[in-house]
């Protein structure tokens, strides 16, 4: 099969043809449609904590029909069938397993981490971590499920409800997707904090209920102030949804007493907070990763139900052979939001 493999950081993805997958008994293969880039992927091609090893095909946000099905997985699945799946292959066994929290079983494949990942034309999914696609939902928007669900298990992390106030930081796909799942949630206004003209128009389509601009060199307090502008009051939760050093000290001067602050952003640096602040402020910091098997489910169930609307941030599809170019682009500034590839 044809597959974009990373061979070294500072080098382009290099579309090749490797062995096709087998898959072992409980596991499907998976003829890859659509697999959208994620931050997590250029995260994968730089010097860094989650560097790639030469020869990983990359990809985690998969989509296509079944081609092959393990002897262990026949009966609930058939060649043919559309599915998405977490881009995990776990143990079976243990009580996260037994639970549908995958990501907290111990001994793990992850597809395009240290498994083979979906910009592929094949890939393999464990059968208890793949999730059936309802006629009703086009295999394009599919794509977003994985991002989908990363937003959701973070609001519900950060008990968003009917009335809350949000904050959240950056306009990246995790952000404008934790505003539409705040707004789902039934927050009363949703504030998205950020630079860029284009991600500050998405937001808006994505359910913010106002955007406004940092004031590069003006300090957290300035922005509170603009927050409390719009919104009326001082955020009851504040999303961290950029990763970059000094973020989460900004979050600690803006949170007010008792609120919550959930990191998402990938911060990979060393980045100094003063505890102080969130001492007696008795601030919650909670870091969410990842999802459930719920968290798919549910993110399916709500696509497929045309309750939530992801495409507007499907701003580029391009083809296997013209990847290599195009995710080398997404490693600068652009306007681009998600860009899919299409097998
Ligand atoms: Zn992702
Ligand atoms: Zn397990």
């Amino acid at each position: 099969m044809k597959a974009a493999v990373f061979k070294a950081v500072g080098q382009a993805l290099d579309v090749e043809t490797v062995a096709d997958p087998t898959p072992a008994p409980s596991e499907l293969v998976l003829k890859v449609t659509y697999c959208g880039i994620c931050g997590t992927d250029l995260h994968a091609t730089r010097e860094g904590l989650t560097t790639a090893c030469c020869g990983q095909i990359l990809g985690h946000e998969f989509v296509g029909e079944i081609a092959e099905v393990g002897p262990e997985a026949a009966g609930d699945w058939a060649v043919g069938d559309r599915i998405c799946a977490l881009p995990f292959i776990a143990c079976g066994q243990c009580l996260a397993c037994a639970t549908g929290r995958f990501f907290e079983c111990e001994d793990k494949k992850v597809s395009g981490v240290n498994d083979q990942g979906g910009l592929a034309e094949y890939v393999t999914t464990g059968c208890r971590e793949s999730v059936r696609l309802p006629d009703s939902l086009d295999l394009q928007t599919a794509a977003l499920v994985e991002p989908l669900a990363v937003g959701i298990h973070a609001v519900r992390m950060a008990n968003v409800k009917a009335g809350s106030r949000i904050m959240i930081i950056g306009a990246g796909p995790i952000g404008l997707i934790t505003a539409l799942w705040s707004r789902f949630f039934g927050a009363r206004e949703v504030v998205v904090s950020e630079l860029a003209e284009v991600r500050a128009a998405l937001a808006k389509q994505m359910g913010a209920t106002a955007v406004i601009k940092p004031d590069v060199g003006q300090g957290a307090e300035a922005l509170l102030e603009q927050f409390i502008d719009f919104a009326g009051g001082p955020p009851d939760v504040i999303f961290e949804c950029v990763g970059a050093p000094g973020l989460l000290q900004q979050c600690i001067e803006m949170a007010p007493y008792g609120s919550k602050i959930i990191p998402i952003g990938v911060c990979e640096q060393p980045d100094a907070i003063m505890p102080f602040l969130g001492l007696v402020k008795e601030l919650n910091i909670q870091f969410a990763m990842a999802y459930t098997l719920d968290d798919f489910e549910t993110s399916v169930a709500m696509l497929a139900e045309k309750r939530i609307d992801v495409s507007p941030m499907i701003t580029d599809i391009v083809s296997l052979d013209d990847l290599p170019v195009a995710f080398e682009a997404l490693k600068t500034p652009t306007s681009q939001c998600k860009v899919l590839t299409k097998l």
